[in-house]
């Protein structure tokens, strides 16, 4: 690949590249973080308009869902504004996952790319508003609740999977095998001996 490699690389091993994420800053992607703060004391200091960009690792994805094999930190690229007591923070949240097929059980790079937007408050009670305590809220739980949505929970390597065999296990993606998995099955094999008794001889 002839595109300049802008990694992230995080202690998982797996790194984005720069076609993974498009948006963020060279500068902030360097640094990978657990914790990605918004102050409102910075925010009401730079005039209520405050970038947050970085990169967070939170490993707990991976580790609270099995088909998920890793993931590399996520590089958000959010804006928060803040009006009236309440900090509507936006953007874009990007990572590269590690799946496991549902079906043929091989390993296999997908992006990940969500939307985020969410609203914080220390004194505004409002259904859509989180509020918070002290003056810093981490926004790294509120980034994994958004990517644990997006995230998929019967990956296939590609639409038509052919799965593995259920007699001999061969990846059918790679190769054929000659058995005969219609009737190999136990519970087709019962279920056949069933209905020819029921035919008439
Ligand atoms: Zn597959
Ligand atoms: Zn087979």
């Amino acid at each position: 690949m002839s595109v300049p490699m802008l990694s992230i690389q995080g202690d998982n091993g797996l790194a984005l590249t720069r076609l993974h994420m498009p948006r963020i800053l060279s500068s902030v992607a360097n640094e990978v973080t657990s914790l990605l703060l918004l102050d409102f004391r910075e925010l009401h200091d730079a005039g209520d308009v405050l970038p947050i960009q970085g990169a967070v690792d939170i490993p707990r994805i991976a580790a609270e869902n099995q088909q998920v094999i890793r993931l590399a930190p996520i590089a958000c690229d959010l804006m928060a504004i803040g009006t009236a007591g309440i900090c509507r923070v936006r953007g874009h949240l990007e990572t590269l996952l590690r799946y496991e097929c549902s079906r043929c059980l091989e390993e296999y790079d997908s992006p990940l790319v969500a939307n985020f937007d969410e609203q914080f408050s220390e004194r505004v009670r409002q259904d859509d508003v989180h509020l918070v305590e002290g003056s810093q809220v981490d926004l790294t739980p509120y980034i994994e609740e958004v990517v644990n949505l997006v995230i998929d929970f019967r990956p296939l390597c590609r639409d038509d999977c052919q799965g593995l065999c259920s007699v001999c296990g061969t990846n059918l993606n790679d190769h054929r095998c000659n058995c005969d998995r219609a009737v190999q099955d136990p519970r087709w094999a019962a279920l056949e001996g069933l209905l020819s008794k029921d035919e008439p001889e």
